[in-house]
């Protein structure tokens, strides 16, 4: 009764659009219009071929399709990948699901990042496995669900070819703090021994593809890349459906957007 008439309520009064306020037409399980969806894009610029940050003309020019920060230290994953820039509808999407818990967002995120995990398959052979980052489990039980998790899911149901996804086989044994604003050795010692593998048989000669929400530094992917090759993983490689571009993040700090960079720090607290 109470669900009917809710829906009854909801045809009478369409709720907003979540992301740009214009009124819904249509009663959807995702309260974002088709124009913010279709709004957003997956990145067009030209990345690192390493971590998949922006490159500028001069990179491009002089250097190996590296930037400067994967030629200074090689990241512990093969490569990284991400559907789209964190910004706009994409950080909406992002942040409805995280922090407003609009659970069905999931659903589109994965649709987004089995695309671009679909990009990978042909280099991955057939011993492939999806890992979502684990959240530490008092964040868990906070937030009521791993943001990771459920996208990870919602992806391997949209991808051209069944691969396993595995859960609770990384786990993150200890709280971490926010990555925004520390130093890069800061940030190594803050995800140091902060994740394991509980069951090493699952990723043992295996190419695991570690899958989470936002890539921001990428410190925290390239720490579970190092944990799960040395449980024997073959190789990482790492798919988020959002990347916050370092370039980006830098020019906002530079200009003191403060809305930014809280946005930036918000999706790296994680
Ligand atoms: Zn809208
Ligand atoms: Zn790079």
């Amino acid at each position: 009764m109470q669900a009917l008439l809710r829906n009854v309520f909801s045809v009478l009064f369409p709720s907003d659009c979540r992301l740009c306020d214009t009124p819904l037409n249509n009663i959807s399980r995702i309260p974002v219009c088709p124009e913010c969806i279709a709004a957003i894009a997956p990145v067009r610029e030209p990345q690192c071929v390493v971590c998949g940050d922006r490159l500028f003309s001069a990179q491009l020019l002089m250097g190996d399709g590296r930037c400067q920060n994967c030629r200074d230290h090689e990241p512990e994953f093969a490569r990284a990948v991400s559907f789209g820039e964190y910004e706009g509808g994409l950080r909406g999407l992002v942040h409805l699901l995280k922090y407003q818990s609009v659970l069905p967002v999931a659903a589109l995120l994965g649709g987004m990042l089995a695309s671009t995990i679909a990009e990978l398959l042909p280099g991955c052979g057939d011993a492939l496995v999806i890992v979502p980052v684990p959240l530490h489990k008092s964040k868990r039980s906070e937030r009521g669900f791993n943001q990771a998790e459920l996208i990870a899911r919602a992806a391997v149901k949209r991808l051209p070819q069944p691969i396993e996804l595995a859960t609770g086989v990384l786990v993150r044994q200890r709280a971490t703090i926010s990555q925004v604003g520390l130093s890069r050795e800061e940030r190594i010692a803050n995800v140091s021994d902060a994740f394991r593998v509980r069951d090493r048989r699952r990723v043992q000669g295996r190419t695991v593809i570690v899958v989470d929400d936002v890539m921001t530094t990428g410190t925290t992917l390239s720490e579970c890349a190092r944990v799960l090759k040395q449980a024997g993983a073959e190789r990482v490689w790492a798919a988020t459906v959002a990347r916050a571009f370092q370039a980006a993040t830098r020019q906002a700090a530079n200009h003191g957007d403060e809305e930014e960079i809280e946005a930036v720090a918000v999706a790296a607290s994680v």
